[in-house]
């Protein structure tokens, strides 16, 4: 089903969300209300492309950040970097504020969390109409766009559709030769680093939202008291088989879960009997499209019908608008998890809610992206480096400490999942906030 949504019909969505509840919930000030539901800055830039077949081409693109509960020069803005088609000021206004939510919501303890506010940037662009070369060249053009915007403790990019450890390489190497004589130190200006020829990565990272989506997982299915029976080897459906898709089924043998259909945008393959994920691992990476399509050991079916098809979990991991009014009443699944951002739509929640299907929303699911990029973050600023089992250790008791405060607020408040995520969230950020805004006026009255 092709996104009908708008970029700014999303944003309004997601203010609307924060609206509902800081206003009506947590009876939060209407100063902060209008803090939450605006950004505080969008940068806008064009680049020019030389294809590798001699011609240019202009294309766009933004930075947004949207609130930061710290001081910058302290801790940064943290947010991906998409080269997408869907990229546009409105849609990244509304993964900037998801990405604040989220860092705000995981963290090993009442006082620990992601110390970072949320951002993100894009490039409207077709990556699969791109060669490496030409991916390499926008990387480094942002570079040079946002070289005074991004900094380790300024604003921090990462990645996020479209865009690997390869890209950013690329943005890191012009990045790191245009800051060479400043004595910046570089290193922590992005992360999902590489980590083959030293390019400064965290073990862990590349495969860090897709084993977090289990830590979360295990822990509503064990501790949340409204999640349906389960079979002792639930059944799951993946739209979308990059990082965050890919990743969550690498993990799935390890939590006991059969994986029975995956999808990418070249199609989708269903096999009741569960797929032999690292095979099809092995066949995405002989095939030129790197595609799960025409995989032998499964049926062919069209990516939409697999959302619709009975399992346990259903997983969307790819893009945006994927769970609309228009399909929701026809899901197959007990639990939505989400590992992409904003795959249900606002007018989708509370069809799913009607239908009991249990939605493990979007910025608790997908924080261990963030989270492992904290990790990376803290190695580079600290100039240290972890072994990959402390990472995921670590990431566990994030998952974990955010999972248990959005099941206590679910059954304090009495209310579905995604609800009981922002209260839990805001409510650590609105302290934040205020303390930040009084800040902000003493150094006026100081001038
Ligand atoms: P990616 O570019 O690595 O992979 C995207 C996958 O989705 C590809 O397999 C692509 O073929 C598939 N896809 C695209 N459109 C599709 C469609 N209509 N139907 C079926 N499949 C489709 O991107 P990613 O990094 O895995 O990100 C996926 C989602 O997860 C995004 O919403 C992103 O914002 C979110 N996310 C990413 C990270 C991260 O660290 N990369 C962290 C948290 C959340």
């Amino acid at each position: 089903m092709k996104s009908k949504i708008s970029g700014s019909k999303m944003w309004a969505d997601e203010k609307h969300r924060l609206l509902h509840i800081g206003e009506k919930i947590l009876r939060l000030e209407p100063e902060l209300l209008n803090e939450l539901t605006t950004c505080k800055r969008d940068i806008g830039f064009s680049i020019r492309l030389h294809r590798d077949n001699g011609k240019t081409e202009h294309i766009l693109g933004w930075r947004v950040r949207h609130r930061n509960p710290y001081n910058t020069g302290t801790k940064p803005y943290k947010g991906g970097f998409m080269l997408s088609t869907s990229a546009g000021l409105n849609l990244l206004r509304t993964k900037a504020a998801l990405m604040t939510l989220k860092c705000a919501l995981v963290g090993p303890n009442e006082n620990e969390r992601v110390p970072f506010g949320g951002s993100k940037g894009g490039v409207r662009c077709n990556p699969d109409e791109l060669s490496r070369n030409e991916k390499g060249q926008i990387m480094e053009k942002v570079a040079e766009e946002l070289n005074n915007e991004i900094g380790p403790t300024l604003d921090s990019l990462g990645p996020d559709v479209g865009v690997g450890p390869e890209e950013i390489r690329a943005f890191m190497t012009r990045y790191a030769a245009l800051n060479q004589n400043k004595g910046i130190p570089c290193g922590a200006a992005a992360t999902g680093k590489p980590l083959e020829d030293a390019g400064g990565g965290c073990p862990g990272r590349l495969t860090a939202t897709g084993l977090g989506m289990h830590y979360i997982l295990q822990e509503i299915c064990t501790n949340f008291i409204n999640v349906p029976n389960l079979p002792a080897m639930p059944t799951a459906i993946i739209q979308g088989f990059g990082n965050v898709g890919g990743s969550f089924a690498e993990f799935s043998r390890d939590f006991s879960i059969k994986i029975i259909g995956v999808s990418d945008k070249y199609g989708g393959i269903y096999n009741p009997n569960g797929i032999n994920i690292p095979d099809l691992i092995a066949y995405t990476k002989e095939n030129p499209q790197r595609t799960v399509n025409g995989f032998p050991d499964a049926k062919s079916v069209n990516g939409d019908k697999l959302l619709l098809m009975p399992c346990d979990i259903l997983v969307p991991a790819a893009t945006e608008n994927v769970i609309l009014k228009q399909n929701a009443g026809r899901l197959n699944s007990k639990i939505l998890l989400e590992g992409a951002n904003a795959p249900t739509s606002l007018e989708a929640d509370p069809i799913l809610r009607e239908r009991g299907i249990i939605v493990i929303p979007d910025i608790l699911a997908n924080a261990g992206g963030v989270t492992v990029s904290y990790f990376e973050w803290c190695q580079d600023t600290q100039g240290k480096s972890w072994e990959e089992c402390t990472t995921k250790s670590e990431l566990e008791s994030y998952m974990i400490g955010g999972a248990q405060r959005t099941i206590d607020a679910s059954l304090r408040f009495k209310t579905d999942l995604r609800t009981a995520a922002y209260i839990t969230a805001l409510s650590y950020l609105a302290p934040a906030l205020r303390k930040k805004q009084r800040w902000d006026k003493s150094k006026k009255s100081l001038v």
